[in-house]
């Protein structure tokens, strides 16, 4: 058979598969996600509904939370998250530099202040001890993220909470199948969010998802992401609904569709099947790099369990010969999609201009922002694509 036509250009002999793109994290979606979107176009109910408050029960089982408040992305779950503990003016808000905008970005939303404190340099996750060099009289909430899918060192930042009088916040977008020190990720802070975009491990497509035991926390939560309405429109429209409603507070369209809930739904049920996948890839990968100049990613500790949500290896440039852009731009020469993951948030400039952030201010977030390079991962990709992955970067880093 003849190959597919190229879409991207050839340096030199190549294997044979050379025509097909290797993506950087592609979906993996069932045919159960697919009949269950069909069905629920079908049932003429495509916002809110059924499928959400299913789907929100079930997750909620699933990290052993007493609630769960389905959402359109894990930005609103964190903004909503924020305003749930109340602040406001002049509070902070402590979180990582080594994290996607949205971490910070909703703490302006919710009209506070980020600050950032260093990162551990193995676990690349917030260090315990620049937090509370970080704490200030008015610090609030500490949030921290679990880069990648390494859960950070919850027993610690659950200490300094206590002693100090803050509330805990988790962005858990990477991390929906972890465990931090036998606890389940969901299930441990004041409020963890989720994200379901189209490249996290469990998608939606776009949504996101907040847990917490707190229940008045959790109606004041549901209540804001649909315009601050006593009552939505499930419970309006269907038979035995009552029309009225009362609008509590000024909230947001945050709401999930229902249409977003079926992919869910059956993404939740497949989770533990794709989590063995990236764990399998990734034990690929770490074996098939082992000799290369390269920074792998670390293992969680005993009691934990990482979520492998990204495959970040940190590249040693001298040893090497080549820079981190050399190598993403010859790895992408050759089909193989890459991501960096992440500009600290303090380099980007609305942050510098506005909080005067500067270059070596976090140091070990900028070393590893200079050397890192995220591989591809989905439970999707098949061993083949692993091998590419594997023989192109022996072949570039030879
Ligand atoms: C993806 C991501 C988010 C935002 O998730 P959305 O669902 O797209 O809003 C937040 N934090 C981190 C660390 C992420 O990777």
């Amino acid at each position: 058979m003849a190959p597919a036509p190229s879409r991207f250009r050839t340096i030199g002999p190549e294997p044979s598969d050379r025509y097909a793109r290797v993506p950087f994290a592609a979906p993996s979606i069932g045919p159960d996600e697919i009949a269950e979107v069909v069905a629920t176009l079908e049932s003429g109910w495509l916002s809110t509904g059924p499928r959400v408050a299913e789907f929100e029960l079930a997750f909620a089982e699933y990290v052993g939370a007493r609630h769960a408040v389905a959402v359109n992305s894990c930005t609103a779950a964190l903004h909503l998250s924020l305003i749930a503990t109340g602040i406001g003016s002049g509070d902070e808000v402590i979180t990582t530099p080594l994290t996607f905008c949205a971490t910070a970005n909703v703490v302006l939303h919710a009209g506070a202040t980020p600050v950032f404190a260093d990162i551990d340099p193995v676990s690349h996750n917030i260090d315990p001890a620049a937090v509370q060099a970080a704490i200030t009289p008015r610090t609030r909430v500490l949030m921290p993220v679990h880069y990648a899918g390494l859960p950070a060192d919850m027993t610690a930042f659950q200490r300094i909470a206590e002693l100090r009088g803050l509330r805990i916040i988790e962005d858990a977008a990477h991390c929906v199948e972890g465990v931090a020190n036998r606890l389940k990720v969901g299930s441990i802070a004041d409020f963890t969010c989720f994200s379901f975009y189209a490249t996290k491990n469990l998608t939606t497509g776009e949504g996101g998802m907040v847990t917490t035991n707190d229940t008045a926390a959790a109606a004041l939560i549901r209540a804001a992401s649909l315009h601050g309405m006593s009552r939505d429109a499930w419970a309006r429209y269907t038979p035995n609904g009552n029309a009225h409603y009362d609008v509590v507070m000024p909230g947001f369209k945050y709401n999930m569709m229902d249409i977003q809930a079926a992919i869910g739904l059956h993404q939740l049920a497949r989770l533990r099947r794709m989590h063995a996948r990236r764990v399998a890839i990734c034990a690929h990968y770490d074996a098939g790099l082992a000799t290369l100049p390269l920074r792998l990613p670390a293992q969680a500790r005993e009691g934990s369990v990482h979520a492998r949500h990204l495959y970040p290896v940190l590249l040693d440039s001298a040893a090497a010969g080549m820079s981190r852009d050399e190598l993403n731009d010859r790895l992408r020469d050759r089909g193989i999609s890459t991501s960096i993951h992440f500009r600290p948030v303090h380099l980007h400039q609305y942050y510098q201009e506005r909080f005067g952030f500067r270059r070596g201010m976090f140091p070990v977030a900028e070393a590893v922002y200079d050397a890192t390079l995220s591989l591809p991962l989905s439970a999707a990709m098949d061993d083949a694509s692993v091998d590419r992955v594997i023989n192109a970067c022996h072949d570039i880093l030879r």
